[in-house]
């Protein structure tokens, strides 16, 4: 998940647990060194859950916070009590509310007050948290989970280095602009990822992101205009704000098709050529791009040919 689903999942957990008391926290023994300051939640009121970036913050009403990260996929989901039940035991259906892709799309469901959802089939969780009114919250998947004092939240060395979110109202497409032109040492695909310059691309937007400013990944940003960046920082936003408000209600935005990611040798919607996949990038990440939309610029030389060639031959001429 990058940014914009964070954002839309942060959106509707706030949505449905702003000001609900927690009444209990169950953690799998075995997989949770933090047990005792989890479930100290138990008893509380969630004041607050917002996004940073990729990262998921939970504020609490006794000044504790989570901050959770996606290492890998990782799957919200909530349990609502059926109202209509009768006085048999009490049954619960599973909607998942983000991260991966449900097992099972054959059964719909939308719940009151929140966008639709997919019913999902019950996995081990992380984390379930039951609400005093039945409602359960199940986290499963494979995050980076911090708990930590409110107060230190934005002390914290994760959190801290954190640039301004791409998504956030107050963000400045001149300031990420500034910010970027100071990266010259790096690529731009390395430069896109660099969360203490902007946070929330991941490396899918990134390759998406690029393909639809047609700049190649392995592009040097010492290659990059002022009008380059400020052409990649429109096209940035107006793309994650797209997947945004698909994440957020899939049926009033339409999805945000997947352009190059994790297509190598499919056709180029643009010019039918195949999409191409490496670390050109040199960035640790996998680029999928296409090679002729993103063509690769020349990098400019270190130094002017001339000059060169009369460095060179100056000290045979001196012996001369
Ligand atoms: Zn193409």
């Amino acid at each position: 998940m990058d940014g914009p689903q964070i954002k839309a999942l942060a959106h509707r957990l706030n949505q449905l647990l702003f000001n609900q008391l927690v009444g209990r926290i169950d953690v799998p023994a075995d997989r949770w060194q933090a047990n005792v300051l989890l479930k100290h939640c138990a008893g509380q009121h969630v004041r607050r859950v917002y996004s940073h970036g990729r990262w998921l913050l939970w504020n609490f009403s006794h000044g504790i916070s989570w901050a959770c990260y996606p290492l890998r996929r990782w799957r919200w989901s909530i349990d609502f009590p059926e109202s209509d039940s009768g006085s048999g035991p009490s049954l619960l259906r599973s909607v998942g509310i983000g991260g991966a892709p449900p097992a099972s799309l054959s059964a719909m469901v939308v719940p009151p007050s929140v966008s639709p959802l997919l019913l999902i089939p019950g996995r081990r969780p992380l984390l379930r948290m039951t609400l005093t009114d039945g409602r359960r919250i199940c986290l499963s998947g494979r995050p980076l989970f911090l708990i930590m004092l409110t107060e230190g939240l934005w002390r914290h060395p994760e959190l801290s280095s954190l640039g301004p979110d791409l998504l956030a109202d107050q963000f400045s497409k001149t300031q990420w602009v500034y910010r970027l032109r100071h990266e010259s040492g790096k690529t731009v695909s390395q430069a896109l990822l660099e969360q203490n310059v902007a946070a929330g691309i991941g490396n899918q937007s990134k390759c998406e992101i690029l393909f639809a400013a047609g700049i190649s990944p392995s592009t040097h940003m010492t290659t990059l205009t002022r009008e380059d960046l400020d052409h990649l920082a429109d096209v940035a936003v107006e793309l994650l704000m797209a997947q945004f408000r698909s994440a957020l209600s899939p049926i009033s935005a339409p999805p945000v098709p997947r352009r190059v990611f994790d297509r190598a040798g499919e056709p180029c919607d643009i010019c039918s050529t195949p999409i191409a996949v490496d670390r050109s990038g040199c960035d640790n990440r996998w680029s999928w791009y296409c090679p002729n939309c993103q063509p690769a610029r020349e990098e400019p030389m270190l130094f002017n040919p001339e000059e060169t060639r009369l460095a060179e031959t100056d000290p045979v001429r001196q012996k001369s």
